[in-house]
């Protein structure tokens, strides 16, 4: 692992100290100089004991912000409906924007076009690429680096925030190494069911066999200094020498917080551990009570012939609230809580993963106003890392997505709807009122059955200018990662014409 802060930092040092030499030499002619070198050096060498280039520099703090399935169809659906057609989101203020190439490899290596979210969370945390469900690992399930493990490293704390599990793939990948997705706690690393249909075992990772157990075990031992989000199921779990996880997760210094702790009246610094609900948490809004994309109903003449009888689209629908979301932390108080630990009396910096988790869920689920809500949730936690930002200048922001998704955006009413023949959509549709008096027609259709998939498209990426050196208008979903790492790590970029000034 590189260590950033002892390379960057030293020559640091002696531009301090030829510059005091130069000086101390233009207004004493004559000088000692040598001997006045002698003793800057030795002033630094008493002074540095046990780090000192890392105090004088200014902490790098990254924080990653990923929509899940956060596409363009959902940054336009977000903009439609929150900032109205001709508005701006707060990432569209942000002043560089990149167009991301996903990739994904078969299990045997050969290309993928359509990624899920652990293969791509592995290249944004590991800078490689991978298949399907793989958590940090390659496809020979060799372990991965991640860009996190080099910040704990390099003296940096680290924080994951998610409105998913914990041990969900996305936040997994930056902490663990396992080879599937499925392997979430102790149980499941055995394997595990969903809905009868059996999934992945990972048994060379389990602690029975000497493996470095499963993701939440392997998370509470990371030396991670903040986890929020849920999956407090997996933490009752019984580890392999009969505590649970929660047990181990003390033993490694964590406070465990729940629905009834104050998050912006904790201290800091202090290691945070938070599961607030037992798996995924609930999402902030619904469409009219409780619907979701619905399928035209055709009468029974069209069912003769594709030319005949009538066609009745789904009514419109609203945004509202969604009632069960009622006490859960939203993403941006969660995100606060971590931000305050993270960045308490901390010379070095941080690293920080942020996943609005369901902006991908919901559109699984075909429900557009949940997706848009939680793209809601992401814009407030984007405006407090900005905010956050303005304060700590050298805080890079990088908002992206790790794949695209299901929903598109349709013409309401169809471009045809002049021709006398039924025309619909074939998938399930869903016509949204939004605050500015338009009408969001959006479809998923990419298959019929119970859960909508992931499409191919390039994602967006949007930064601050802290990072935009390091990044270009067309990326690999693992160049991301490189940028983020050479921001943290490495020298300072190269003049970059693309990247510098936009
Ligand atoms: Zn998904």
């Amino acid at each position: 692992m590189p260590q950033p802060g002892v390379q960057a930092q030293t020559p640091a040092l002696f531009e301090i100290e030829n510059a005091i030499v130069a000086d101390y030499a233009r207004r004493t002619p004559g000088g000692h100089l040598s001997s006045m070198r002698l003793h800057i050096t030795l002033m630094f060498v008493f002074l540095c004991t046990g780090g000192c280039p890392h105090v004088l520099a200014a902490p790098k703090n990254m924080i990653l912000i990923i929509g899940d399935g956060l596409d363009d169809q959902h940054v336009t659906m977000g903009r439609n409906y929150l900032a109205g057609m001709s508005g701006e989101l707060r990432m569209d203020q942000l002043p560089f924007r990149a167009s991301v190439q996903v990739e994904t490899l078969s299990p045997q290596g050969e290309p993928r076009y359509v990624a899920d979210s652990a293969n791509t969370a592995t290249a944004l945390a590991t800078g490689a690429v991978t298949s399907i469900g793989r958590i940090a690992t390659d496809i020979e399930d060799n372990d991965l680096p991640t860009i996190a493990e080099a910040a704990l490293s390099a003296g940096l704390r680290v924080g994951l925030v998610t409105t998913s599990s914990l041990t969900d793939a996305t936040p997994a990948a930056f902490l663990s190494h396992v080879s599937a997705r499925s392997c979430e706690g102790p149980e499941e690393i055995l394997g595990s069911t969903y809905y009868g249909i059996a999934l992945p075992a990972c048994p060379t990772d389990a602690l029975e066999n000497s493996g470095p157990g499963s993701i939440v075990e392997q998370l509470v031992t990371s030396g991670a200094q903040v986890l929020l989000g849920g999956g407090e199921k997996f933490l009752r779990q019984q580890t392999v020498d009969g505590n649970t996880v929660a047990e181990l997760a003390l033993s490694e210094g964590f406070l465990i917080i729940d629905r009834d702790t104050q998050l912006e009246a904790l201290s800091a610094p202090q290691r945070l551990l938070g599961a607030f609900d037992d798996e995924t948490l609930e999402v902030r809004w619904r469409g009219t009570k409780a619907r979701v994309a619905e399928s035209p109903q055709v009468s029974w003449l069209h069912h003769i012939s594709d030319y005949l009888g009538e066609v009745t689209e789904p009514e419109p629908m609203n945004c509202e609230l969604n009632p069960d979301y009622a006490d859960t932390p939203s993403l941006a108080a969660m995100s606060r809580a971590a931000l305050h630990q993270l960045a308490f009396d901390n010379p070095r910096g941080f690293f920080l993963m942020i996943e609005s988790a369901s902006i991908d869920k919901q559109s699984h689920e075909r429900n557009p106003c949940g997706s848009i809500g939680e793209i809601e949730q992401l814009e407030e936690t984007l405006a407090l890392a900005m905010n956050f930002a303005d304060s700590h200048p050298d805080t890079a922001i990088i908002v992206t997505a790790d794949h695209a998704q299901a929903a598109q955006i349709l013409p309401e009413p169809s471009l045809y709807a002049r021709y006398p023949i039924p025309l619909y959509s074939p998938g399930r549709t869903a016509r949204v009122r939004t605050p500015e008096g338009g009408m969001l027609r959006i479809n998923y259709a990419t298959n019929n059955g119970f859960s909508e998939e992931h499409t191919g498209a390039n994602v967006p990426l949007f930064s601050n200018r802290v990072i935009a050196p390091w990044l270009k208008p067309f990326l690999r979903q693992r160049e991301v990662y490189q940028a983020m790492s050479r921001f943290l790590f490495g020298p300072p970029p190269a003049p970059n014409k693309d990247g510098a000034e936009n």
